[in-house]
């Protein structure tokens, strides 16, 4: 009897016990379960986040192989015109010069001249989107590299009666660029945006320092015209594409290049109040 009653606690002791341990065991299983929930959570974020670095890069894959085909080409019609064309330029203008006096046919040489010349600027950008180009650093200061390219666009901002504000524009932001490239990207641009905004249209132009992994600076060129279709927006910086009648469709294929030279992202969305705007990333 005396025995008995010592084992019943001793059992009640042990059952207890063996709770205890079910209890902390079936605890340090949530724990990890947890763990192990959320280090799969963050794997499927970072799968996710290398599987859309690995489509953007194949998409700049099949982009550079496209570009480098059409490139050959485009330099080879480029190099076969270039001469041709010098030499109706020199002849156009000996002409203009053996015409002096005679009004109505120096009017058709001169429209002659205009041509030759529109033409030339076409070839010299075909050459420029072919060319394997150097991209020569410097550090400027962003505020007096726009100054000096709103100044290039001035004629346009005026016969359009465009409204441009640069008030968001870090005012000592310093840039590490290649001048000429970023003043061509930027004029491009800018003009395209005035172009789109239409008459007395508004484009805002902000500028600052970027946070993100990789790029330093932000720049983004905004207008209120009426914005790019869904189906236009992948062709953009395809080179010859164009929705304008006197378009060549090389400006934007030209500022994609030299924005990828300075190792820089290029994109254009739509505004929800209506327009575009294109964002450069810098590193
Ligand atoms: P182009 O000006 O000769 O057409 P671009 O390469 O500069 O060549 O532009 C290609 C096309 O992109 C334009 O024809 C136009 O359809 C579109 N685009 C460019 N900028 C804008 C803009 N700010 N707003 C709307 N569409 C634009």
């Amino acid at each position: 009897m005396q025995q008995n009653n010592a084992t019943k606690p001793k059992l009640a002791d042990n059952a207890d016990q063996a709770m205890e341990q079910l209890a902390s065991i079936i605890a340090s299983y949530s724990e990890i379960t947890e763990r192990m929930q959320s280090s799969h959570q963050k794997l499927q974020g970072e799968v996710k986040l290398l599987r859309e670095e690995l489509r953007h890069k194949n998409e700049m894959l099949q982009r550079k192989s496209r570009l480098a085909a059409l490139g050959e080409m485009a330099a080879g019609v480029a190099h076969e015109i270039r001469n041709p064309l010098g030499g109706v330029q020199l002849y156009a203008s000996l002409l203009e010069k053996e015409l002096v006096g005679n009004e109505a046919s120096l009017q058709w040489v001169r429209k002659i001249i205009k041509g030759v010349r529109g033409l030339d600027l076409i070839v010299n950008d075909m050459l420029t989107f072919t060319q394997d180009s150097f991209c020569d650093k410097t550090e400027v200061n962003f505020t007096a590299l726009l100054t000096e390219v709103l100044d290039y666009a001035r004629p346009q901002i005026r016969s359009k009666n465009t409204r441009i504000d640069i008030t968001d524009v870090a005012s000592n932001l310093v840039v590490n660029v290649d001048l000429n490239m970023m003043t061509r990207i930027l004029l491009n641009l800018i003009l395209n945006a005035v172009d789109a905004a239409g008459d007395s249209g508004n484009v805002v132009i902000k500028a600052g320092p970027h946070k993100a992994k990789d790029y330093k600076v932000f720049v983004s060129v905004s207008d209120d015209g009426c914005g790019i279709k869904p189906e236009a927006l992948k062709k953009i910086f395809n080179p010859f594409f164009t929705t304008k009648d006197s378009g060549t469709g090389l400006g934007l294929a030209i500022v994609h290049r030299l924005i990828e030279c300075h190792n820089g992202l290029i994109s254009a969305i739509n505004n929800n109040s209506g327009g575009a705007t294109f964002t450069i990333l810098l590193p």
